[in-house]
């Protein structure tokens, strides 16, 4: 494609971006995300649910949480521990901690509007370099490199002609992005969710569907003949028997309980009690519980 070491010829860019955008058009999922009513704030709960967690499981609790939540005021007037407890089974539950903190900055900060310019959305807690320029290009319709491991993958695949990319963003990848990108901000807009949908759906970690694929015909990956991943070790996805698997359980008991916690209920979920001890701790040091006495432990307040 999509050529590498030379940049695109201006044809070529507006060739590929004809082709993933006219794609998509076709192929798109319906996401309340994705729909013209949805906010801004809306925009960004979903972007933090999203980051490590399937859209199946998010549609629930995006839809729960904008009820109960629709504004980002209405977010930072409750207490921090509603967020972790209302963030229920989506895993990483420090992002509702973030999301909280996000809420209460939007809202003393910026009249309770989320910010539409990228560096003060950057300047969030909780919001990084993704997260800034997913807002700020699905919300605000801005050109802006969003480089989530859909896209990453498409283009270690499409472009640079290898399975997977490096475990952690690189300049290459964001040199790569820039260069891509089509120049009015409208469509470099719709291309970030093409290229987000087409490795989402087509381009997938471990059965790309390349025969489906828009790009199969100027695919570096398949034009070099599909050569298996050679870099290092790829972070694996393991939960059973981890801490975070621990923390999963202790969390569940303070989310039901709606009050405080005696340790003894805590002490029944894991029967290994260093690692029960070892995951209460980060938890409290992550902010996600508070030690109110003794052993007694609620949501933070
Ligand atoms: S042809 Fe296959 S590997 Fe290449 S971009 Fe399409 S789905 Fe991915």
């Amino acid at each position: 494609m999509v050529a590498t070491a030379s940049t695109p010829t201006p044809a070529a860019l507006r060739a590929l971006h004809t082709t993933v955008i006219g794609w998509y058009e076709g192929n798109a999922r319906d996401l309340p995300w994705r729909t013209p009513d949805a906010s801004p704030w809306a925009v960004m709960v979903s972007e933090f649910m999203l980051q490590q967690t399937p859209v199946k499981r998010v549609l629930p609790a995006y839809a729960a949480w904008l009820e109960r939540w629709p504004t980002p005021a209405a977010l930072a007037a409750d207490a921090p521990g509603e967020a972790v407890r209302m963030w229920g089974r989506l895993g990483y539950p420090r992002r509702a901690l973030r999301l909280h903190a996000a809420a209460t900055a939007i809202t003393e900060q910026h009249d309770g509007a989320v910010p539409d310019d990228h560096a003060a959305l950057l300047a969030l807690p909780g919001v990084g370099e993704y997260t800034a320029a997913a807002v700020a290009s699905f919300a605000f319709r801005q050109r802006h490199a969003v480089l989530d491991t859909n896209v990453r993958r498409v283009f270690a695949r499409a472009v640079t002609g290898v399975e997977y990319p490096a475990n952690a963003t690189n300049a290459a990848e964001r040199r790569t992005a820039h260069e891509l990108l089509p120049a009015t901000d409208e469509r470099a807009a719709t291309w970030a969710v093409a290229v987000m949908e087409l490795g989402a759906l087509v381009c997938t970690a471990r059965g790309p569907e390349c025969g489906a694929c828009p790009l199969f015909a100027e695919c570096a990956w398949q034009r070099a003949g599909c050569p298996p991943y050679q870099g290092p070790a790829r972070r694996g996805q393991t939960y059973e028997g981890t801490d975070r698997q621990v923390r999963g359980k202790l969390l569940a008991v303070l989310r039901d309980a709606h009050g405080l916690v005696e340790q003894g209920r805590l002490d029944v979920v894991w029967p290994d009690a260093i690692q029960r001890a070892r995951a209460l701790d980060g938890l409290v040091a992550d902010g996600l519980v508070e030690p109110v006495g003794p052993g007694t432990y609620r949501l933070p307040q």
